[in-house]
């Protein structure tokens, strides 16, 4: 049941292209952790060609988190193990504390591997006296688990923590993750490759205004970028069908063009 529950098949779709933006993260991911984990054998006396035991991504909601921790698993030839946190805080508490354990026997089984944590802080926030008893077990036990893979020289095994409050965090915690990248909201450019990502599989108007468009959708996520994508792409086949419909010849390039400009419009 864990196994069906927590793991990601080895064959995870999500590669280093699939993210636009972020190629310094990127390059700095795989220097620290893609290249140590899948070369381990190289240097295996080495205690500094070692990838960390944890790894820290935090920014705001939408903006890659998950991607950038799936990818790396994918490009290091490691297993996912996504811990969801609210089976670890469900109210049975000796069960998770069984499960904290089995996750961290099977990761050790399956090595190389990343156990991915999202929302790390809503499990491993910093202690305070309003603790239940519990909860402050948990937290312990988590992180002796995580500690016992320090002591293991050839350990594969990589906690990676997602946030978007990394000021709640227990400091201890912190410390336990020596690499860490903040992810923030894309910029003007980041946001014209990430649109350009979206829609390389679209057929679209090679006119199409990104500047324009990335300029328009300041503060917006990956996330949101998509969605806004999405609902193009929604509206374009409204307009085909009613196009058919009125045996109106319109070609799928004009189409693409109105439900851009339509999108813009809505931003305005
Ligand atoms: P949360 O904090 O809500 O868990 P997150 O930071 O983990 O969010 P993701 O789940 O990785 O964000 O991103 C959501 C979706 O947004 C992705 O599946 C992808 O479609 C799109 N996206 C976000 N950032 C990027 C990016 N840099 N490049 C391409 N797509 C992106």
């Amino acid at each position: 049941m864990i196994a069906s529950h927590l793991i990601v098949p080895a064959d995870i779709a999500v590669k280093w292209s699939d993210i636009a933006g972020l190629d310094s993260v990127i390059q700095d991911l795989r220097e620290s952790v893609v290249l140590p984990v899948r070369h381990r054998d190289l240097f295996k006396e080495s205690k500094l060609w070692q990838a960390p035991k944890g790894v820290l991504l935090h920014g705001p909601p939408g903006c890659g988190k998950t991607l950038i921790a799936k990818a790396t698993a994918k490009e290091a030839g490691m297993r996912f193990i996504n811990l969801d946190v609210a089976i670890l805080t469900d109210k049975w508490y000796g069960e998770s504390q069984k499960l904290a354990s089995a996750v961290f026997s099977l990761a050790a089984k399956i090595q190389p591997c990343i156990i991915f944590v999202d929302e790390i802080d809503s499990f491993l926030r910093a202690r305070n006296s309003n603790d239940h008893e519990a909860t402050a077990m948990m937290k312990t036990q988590f992180m002796m688990l995580w500690d016992g893979l320090s002591t293991d020289p050839h350990s594969a095994v990589i906690v990676m923590g997602a946030t978007n409050r990394p000021q709640d965090l227990d400091k201890a915690i912190v410390r336990r993750m020596p690499a860490q990248f903040h992810i923030s909201l894309p910029s003007e450019s980041q946001r014209i490759d990430i649109l350009k990502l979206i829609l390389a599989t679209e057929e679209i108007d090679r006119d199409v205004d990104y500047n324009r468009l990335a300029k328009l959708t300041n503060g917006f996520s990956g996330s949101d970028l998509r969605e806004m994508c999405r609902n193009a792409s929604v509206y374009r086949m409204r307009q085909f069908m009613r196009a058919s419909n009125t045996n109106n010849a319109s070609s799928t390039t004009d189409i693409n063009k109105a439900l851009l400009s339509i999108t813009m419009d809505d931003l305005l």
